[in-house]
Parts: structure tokens; sequence; C-alpha cells
């Protein structure tokens, strides 16, 4: 499904606006990247751009083009707020419900702000007044790409926005791997290298910068916490507090993780079930017939079809054996041939 109100955002824009761009917590490749690449392009505009993160995102990203741009929520909380508050217009990219923001999500919903959400995930909430949403865009990178093009602006994507836009597409298709890379996505990978963005160096920035520890806690987490249930066709990685105390993991370090659970011959669910507080994050990849999205709604969560997760309250041993219990109850669809 699909919503494009592009005459809608062209008059929005059509005058200089005071915008604020924000993105889910935790922000990965996509959040950033297309955050940045829309900053870039919404500046050359003549707009005034801020970019708010509500919490801080993988050092992986750090590098690329305007990054010291972004504010990081919890440490300018009150600069943020009175960003949101002051708005003319907030861009919510790549979430499409505002608990997603975590503790902005009010101070948005409050502001007088237009809002308007560009985004692929399923099932969007109503919190937003425009929208350029596509469930079956690899990632909202891809989007603000199209949207450019919607806007008959395509000239204007230069080396900056492509190299964000690149990464943003990059990181949510697995390096192209995944089912969500069309051939449109190679389209516009490609006009995003006539533009300037280097793949190589792309790629070494985001994927060849590991830490010893990072590479370590890798074997272990393989060796000694990797479960398979191969009556169930699933496999999942259990990470307690203490893997992340005695590896000194960051944030972004367990990015990835979890398809290693799905590599296996059969498997058709992975899992990463982690905790780090009185928190505990389902990350979940399926294949084929089996929905991340339906296990994780189980859970509170949501997602797409094949990537999603969930949180919960409670201990890790206990989130396990609810997990076990749902794979049990989800038997069906697992064992499916
Ligand atoms: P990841 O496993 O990379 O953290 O998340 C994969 C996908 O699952 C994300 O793109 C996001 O759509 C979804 N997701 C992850 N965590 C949550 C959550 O707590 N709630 C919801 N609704 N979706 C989530
Ligand atoms: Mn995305």
């Amino acid at each position: 499904m699909n919503t494009f109100q592009v005459t809608e955002l062209k008059e929005l824009l059509s005058t200089p606006k005071r915008i604020a761009i924000t993105m889910h917590a935790k922000a990965d490749g996509d959040a950033i990247g297309s955050s940045l690449g829309w900053y870039h392009y919404l500046k050359g505009a003549g707009h005034r751009v801020e970019i708010v993160s509500p919490t801080d995102y993988p050092e992986n990203l750090k590098w690329l083009v305007g990054t010291q741009d972004v504010m990081v929520g919890p440490t300018d909380a009150d600069r943020a707020s009175w960003i949101f508050e002051g708005a003319d217009v907030i861009f919510c990219l790549d979430f499409n419900s505002l608990h997603r923001l975590n503790d902005f999500a009010k101070v948005v919903e409050d502001s007088m702000a237009t809002k308007v959400m560009i985004d692929h995930h399923l099932d969007p909430e109503a919190f937003y007044q425009l929208a350029y949403w596509d469930d079956e865009a690899s990632s909202t990178a891809e989007l603000i790409y199209r949207l450019i093009e919607d806007l008959g602006e395509a000239d204007k994507v230069n080396a900056d926005i492509a190299q964000c836009l690149y990464t943003g597409i990059l990181t949510d298709t697995g390096s192209f791997r995944f089912t969500n890379t069309s051939p449109r996505v190679h389209k516009i990978i490609s006009h995003l290298m006539e533009a300037g963005a280097d793949n190589f160096a792309i790629h070494e920035a985001i994927f060849s910068n590991y830490s010893e520890d990072r590479l370590k806690f890798l074997g272990h987490a393989l060796l000694n916490c990797l479960h398979v249930k191969p009556e169930l066709n699933a496999a999942y990685i259990l990470l307690n507090k203490e893997v992340f105390k005695n590896y000194n993991l960051k944030s972004g370090d367990t990015e990835g993780l979890v398809n290693y659970a799905l590599s296996i011959d059969g498997v058709k669910l992975g899992a990463l079930i982690s905790t780090q507080d009185d928190l505990v994050k389902f990350s979940l990849r399926s294949k084929h017939n089996v929905s991340a999205s339906q296990l994780a709604q189980k859970f509170g969560g949501g997602g797409h079809f094949y990537a999603a997760g969930a949180k919960i309250v409670g201990k890790i041993e206990d989130a396990e054996q609810k997990f076990l219990e749902l794979l049990e109850s989800e038997k069906e669809m697992l064992t499916a041939e």
C-alpha cells in the first residue's frame, strides 16, 4: 500500500520553512542516511533545517556528511524540544508510530507543526497530516530519492545527498541482497553513483571498521549464545547484560548479528534476544512464508514482513521462555513446506 501526497508537499515547501527532521530511536543507516539526505536537499532549497535523533546512533554512521549537525536528543533535550515546538514542519522519517521517538513522542505530538511521515513500515498510526509512504519501498532513503524526483528536482541530488541516500538503501537492503532490492533500487543506485556516491568508500566506512572487541564478541555470540531449534526451523541468539559489559559493546555493535541465525540451512526464522536494562529486545528476521512482523506483533511490536522487532519488560530468561512458547504456537507457519 502507499500514499504519495506530492502536490501538497510541493505546496508546503514552496516558501521557506522552519523544518525539523526526526527519525526513530536507535537510528540505523536508513534512518540517519535518509534524514541527512533530506536535510541536505531542504537546506539547498532555502529552508531552515534541524535534525533531531531521539537517541545516540552507531559510530559507523558518524562519518556521513552532515553528521555533526545531528542533535542527539538526550544530550540536548531542551533544545530538541524547543526545535519541535517552534517548527513549521516536522518530517518523521523511517518510523510510523510516535512511540518510536521515545521521550520526544509527546512534544512532537503536541507541536502545532505540520507533521509529514516519510516511511516504508507496515500499518502507520494516524499521527501525521501528510504522507509519502510505501510499504514496498526498500528503504526511506529510496523514498527520499523518489520524492525529490517527484518534486521535479532530481538534478539537485549532489554528492552529499547521494552519499547519504546510498547509505540508507545499502543498509536496509542488506547490501542489495534482500527481497526488497527491486530493479528500481538498482536504477536509483545508478543515479546516486552518477551524482557522486562512492560505493567502495561507503562500504568500507560502514563494514570495515570493527573493533577487536566487536570481532571477539561475534565469536563468543556464535559459539556460546546461539540456540538452534531444527524442528521449528528457527534459531536465536541470546545476549544477556554480562555479554554487553564484558565486550564493551556500543550502540550498533549487535547490528547484523541476527542474520547469522538465519544463515543456517533450513532456518526460516532468526532472532536476536538481548537485554541491557529492564527491557528485552527482540530482533526478528525471516524467509519464505514466515512473517517476522506477525510474530513481533504477538509481543506488541511490528515492522516489515521479513524484518521486525519488539520490546517487552522483564527478565531475559522469561522472555526466552515466552519466545519458545510463541514458536510452538506458530509451528504450523514455521514448518510449512
Ligand atoms: P531491528 O531488528 O533492526 O531492530 O528492527 C527491524 C525492524 O523491526 C525495524 O525496521 C522496525 O520496523 C521494526 N522494529 C524493531 N523494534 C521494534 C519495536 O519495538 N516496535 C515496533 N513496532 N517495531 C520495531
Ligand atoms: Mn528503513
